[in-house]
């Protein structure tokens, strides 16, 4: 079975919430980008960063990608501080990409947990 990258995938959940068909509350939106809170937070701050491409997992992503994904990865410092991440060193934020069954992954569209605020979190 193989798992392509494709602009939208009509059965996954992260390209409906893109399109808008499963609402969500929006974080950040580009052209190539969206960021929206988890439904399930583990911490104070938690949100979902994710191309709008549906690139399954990390295991699709090639150089092919790297511009997108500096683009997602320069976008961290500031969505986290506006999101209520308090200042780094003494604040800062966890940043998880979960791969594959072993890695724990269990939404197919590529996505950062950015994850942050006082302790004690949920979990993590
Ligand atoms: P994974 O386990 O794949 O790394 O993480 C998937 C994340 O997506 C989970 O933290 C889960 O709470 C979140 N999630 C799953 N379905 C929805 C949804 O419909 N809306 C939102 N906002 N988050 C979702
Ligand atoms: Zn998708």
């Amino acid at each position: 079975m193989s798992h392509p990258i494709t602009a939208h995938d009509p059965d996954c959940i992260f390209c409906k919430i893109i399109a808008k068909q499963i609402p969500s509350r929006i974080v950040y939106e580009d052209e190539e980008i969206f960021a929206f809170h988890d439904i399930h937070p583990w911490a104070p701050v938690h949100f979902l960063l994710i191309p709008k491409m549906h690139i399954p997992s990390m295991a699709q992503v090639g150089v092919e990608q790297s511009a997108l994904l500096g683009r997602m990865m320069a976008l961290v410092p500031q969505l986290a501080l506006e999101q209520g991440c308090n200042p780094y060193p003494e604040g800062g934020y966890r940043m998880t990409t979960n791969t594959g069954r072993e890695g724990g992954q269990e939404v197919q569209h590529l996505h950062f947990h950015i994850m942050g605020g006082p302790r004690p979190w949920l979990r993590g």
